[in-house]
């Protein structure tokens, strides 16, 4: 570990019955009292959903802690090392659902697991009748992403299970074999459960999701960055071998990786920009964003962070 990353950046999900999440975020609350940690955590009935960023004495208590109890004995943690915390604040909240869908979704049911190394070998092994799926947003995709991985096409996620229906008229269910990959696996877990209630006979799930992929190994077949929701925006997803750029600034094509929030607050789009670009229209996604009338003075700042409301930054300060 090089002596300057002294954080460490866990993501992690368990799927396990919690009878009273309400009691685990207060028993996450009390845990974390005077410690040196910052996370969005998430906690239902059917398991806990995490990222956290933490110095490297508490994420190591913190994960020690948390698989002493039984019910999540088998929490697997993804671990990245950074040099400072990456989450606004300490976020532990209840939610219905782990991941916002609104469909019933059959967790007995979902797709076969498959290993980093396997899934190397699987997209070696690729012919026409796999369609390796990236179930991520077009702005995660776009940043980095498997070769010739595709995405489906959504406004929103809530609506994959119609497009699950739809795929049906374009793949036959019984020969297309799926490979389905997201950013620490959690998706996957619900969206491969859809794609096989239409009847996809052969969907298989990344294990731990590109995080762990990069973790194991390293970037063959992957181009670009992964797209993390916290401070960092982008990452390399291995820290052993160099990310290339596929990237351009919305203003001058230029090659980055850099994602601004538009300065204009009623705008706030997350857009990729040169740091020129970026300085020379004040931070803003557009020329009409620049004349709006709510639009933040411009910071510049080597690597942007996400904008944050005021508000936001006070809630549990
Ligand atoms: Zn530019
Ligand atoms: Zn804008």
């Amino acid at each position: 570990m090089e002596s300057e990353k002294k954080y460490f950046v866990l993501a992690y999900y368990h799927f396990t019955s919690i009878e009273n999440p309400k009691e685990e975020v207060k028993k996450h609350q009390k845990f974390f009292e005077n410690r040196d940690v910052t996370c969005r955590i998430y906690l239902s009935k059917e398991g806990i959903n995490g990222q956290m960023s933490a110095f490297f004495e508490d994420a190591n208590d913190y994960m020690n802690w948390l698989r002493s109890d039984p019910r999540f004995a088998d929490v697997v943690f993804k671990i990245h090392f950074y040099h400072e915390q990456v989450f606004p604040r300490i976020s532990v909240k209840v939610r219905e659902q782990l991941v916002a869908l609104d469909a019933e979704v059959d967790m007995a049911y979902t797709g076969e697991h498959v290993s980093p190394q396997r899934w190397k070998e699987m997209l070696e092994e690729r012919d026409q009748n796999t369609l390796l799926l990236d179930v991520r947003n077009d702005y995660e995709w776009e940043v980095g992403h498997f070769e010739g991985s595709t995405l489906p096409e959504l406004n929103t996620f809530r609506e994959f299970p119609s497009y699950a229906k739809n795929l049906k008229n374009t793949h036959d269910p019984k020969k297309t074999k799926v490979m389905m990959c997201c950013t620490g696996g959690i998706r996957c877990e619900l969206y491969s459960a859809l794609l096989k209630k239409e009847g996809f006979e052969n969907v298989f799930q990344l294990d731990g999701g590109i995080i762990n992929y990069g973790l194991q190994e390293g970037t063959k077949h992957w181009k670009g960055k992964l797209f993390v929701f916290d401070d960092r925006l982008t990452v390399p997803i291995s820290e052993k071998e160099p990310a290339e750029l596929i990237s351009h600034c919305i203003h001058c094509e230029v090659e980055t990786d850099l994602y601004y929030n538009c300065a204009n607050m009623d705008c706030n789009e997350l857009f990729l920009s040169c740091p020129s670009c970026a300085r020379e229209k004040q931070g803003c996604c557009s020329a009409d964003c620049m004349e709006a009338p709510r639009v933040r003075k411009f910071q510049e700042a080597t690597r942007p962070k996400p904008f944050r409301r005021l508000s936001e930054c006070k809630e549990n300060s």
